[in-house]
C-alpha cells in the first residue's frame, strides 16, 4: 500500500491516522454491531459522535457560546444563495469584495436576491492581492459584508480581518478553516465546504451568531433556513452521517496535534518553504503579492509552460500528484492542506529544485 502526496484543491487529503481510525471501526462501531453509515441520525450511537464532533470543532476554533454550529448539505455553494435569504431582513443591499472566483460565484448568486455593492475589486490587478482596509468601500446601511479569506484559486489571503463596525462580516472559510487561530468573534458567519481541510464532500459547516437567526425572508426554503438547523440540532432531515463522523475525527485529530496554534505554526512553516524554493530559483513564479500569499493554496508556473506536462509526469513518478493548475491560472497549484504531512511539502520542494537543475 502507498500514499502519495496528493496536492489537490479539493476533495483533498485526510489525516492518514483519521482514515485508519474510520477504519478500523468500519464494521462495527464501539461495539454497536454497525458501522457509523448504517445508524438512525436519531439513536443514541449517533448523536454522540454528532455531539462530540460539534462539541471539538468548538474547542478547536474557540468558538463562543453565543453562536450555533451547524452541519447541512449543499455545499459552500448553497450558501451563496443562503446568506442573503437569511441575512437580509429589512435591507437591500449587502457589501462584497471580490477578490477571484470565488468571490465572483458568491456575488452572482447574491445578485438574484440583493443590490450588491462592491466594495472593492482586486481584478485589474489580476486578482494577486487583498485590498487594505483603506481600499474597502463599505456601506453603512449594508446588511452584511461577505468576502473569501482565501481564494483557493488564485492562491490570494487575506492578512487581516476586515473592520466593518456594526455591519455583520460573512467569510467563506471554505480553504483556509482550521489552517490557524482565528477570532470567530469578529465575525457575524463563517462557513466552509469541508472536502478542504475539514473532511469528505457532502457536509458543510456554519458558524453563526445566534442574533442573525430568526430574519429569513418568507420565501426561504426550509432547508436553507439557518433557523431550522439551528432550532433542531442539525437534524430537520437526515444530515450527511458518515461526512459528520469523519469531520468529527478531524476535529479530535487536530486537538491530538496541539490545536489550531501547532497547525498554524506547521502550515506556516510548509508555505515558507514552499514560496522560498518559488522565489530563490530563476524558473518558478508566483504572482501574489507577498503578504497576500495564501498558505493553503499556491499557484507557481514554470519559466516555459511547454514544460508543464514534463514537470507533472516527472513529479507524478516521484509520488507528487495532482499538480496541475486551474484551468483559469494554468501552471501548477499546490495545495498543502493540514493533512499534507511536511514530508509532502519536502517532497516537492525537492523535486522542482531537481527539475530546473535538469533544463540547465
Ligand atoms: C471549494 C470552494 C467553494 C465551493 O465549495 P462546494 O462545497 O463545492 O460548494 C466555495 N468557496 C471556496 C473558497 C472554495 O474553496
Amino acid at each position: 500500500m502507498t500514499r502519495l502526496f496528493n496536492f489537490s484543491a479539493g476533495p483533498a487529503m485526510l489525516p492518514a491516522a483519521v482514515i485508519e481510525s474510520a477504519q478500523q471501526e468500519m464494521l462495527d462501531w464501539h461495539g454497536s454491531g454497525m458501522s457509523t453509515m448504517e445508524m438512525s441520525h436519531r439513536g443514541k450511537e449517533y448523536m454522540s459522535i454528532a455531539g462530540k464532533a460539534e462539541q471539538d470543532l468548538r474547542d478547536v476554533m474557540d468558538i463562543p457560546n453565543n453562536y450555533k454550529v451547524l452541519f447541512v448539505q449543499g455545499g459552500a455553494s448553497m450558501q451563496f444563495a443562503a446568506i442573503p435569504l437569511n441575512l437580509l431582513g429589512d435591507k437591500t443591499s449587502a457589501d462584497y469584495i471580490n477578490t477571484g472566483m470565488w468571490s465572483k460565484k458568491a456575488i452572482a448568486e447574491a445578485k438574484r436576491f440583493c443590490t450588491v455593492n462592491i466594495a472593492a475589486d482586486t481584478s485589474e490587478g489580476g486578482f494577486t492581492s487583498a485590498p487594505s482596509q483603506g481600499e474597502l468601500k463599505l456601506n453603512p446601511d449594508a446588511a452584511f459584508v461577505h468576502y473569501t479569506p482565501n481564494e483557493t484559486i488564485g492562491g490570494v489571503e487575506f492578512d487581516y480581518i476586515p473592520e466593518t463596525g456594526d455591519v455583520p462580516l460573512i467569510a467563506d472559510m471554505s480553504s483556509t478553516i482550521l489552517s490557524r487561530p482565528v477570532d470567530v468573534s469578529k465575525f457575524g458567519m463563517i462557513y466552509a465546504g469541508a472536502q478542504k481541510n475539514i473532511g469528505p464532500a457532502g457536509l458543510c459547516i456554519v458558524i453563526i451568531r445566534e442574533d442573525l437567526l430568526g430574519k429569513a425572508a418568507a420565501q426561504t426554503p426550509t432547508l436553507l433556513n439557518y433557523e431550522t438547523h439551528a432550532t433542531n440540532g442539525s437534524m430537520y432531515n437526515t444530515p450527511p452521517t458518515y461526512s459528520w463522523y469523519m469531520a468529527g475525527l478531524v476535529f479530535a485529530w487536530i486537538k491530538e496535534q496541539g490545536g489550531l496554534k501547532a497547525m498554524g505554526e506547521i502550515n506556516g512553516r510548509k508555505a515558507a518553504k514552499l514560496y522560498a524554493a518559488i522565489d530563490n530559483s530563476g524558473f518558478y513564479a508566483n504572482p501574489v503579492a507577498k503578504h497576500h500569499r495564501s498558505w493553503m493554496n499556491v499557484p507557481f508556473t514554470l519559466a516555459d509552460a511547454d514544460l508543464d506536462a514534463a514537470f507533472l509526469k516527472g513529479a507524478s513518478e516521484q509520488g507528487l500528484i495532482t499538480l496541475k493548475g486551474h484551468r483559469s491560472v494554468g501552471g501548477m497549484r499546490a495545495s498543502i492542506y493540514n493533512a499534507m504531512p511536511e514530508e509532502g511539502v519536502d517532497a516537492l520542494v525537492a523535486f522542482m529544485q531537481s527539475f530546473e537543475k535538469n533544463q540547465a
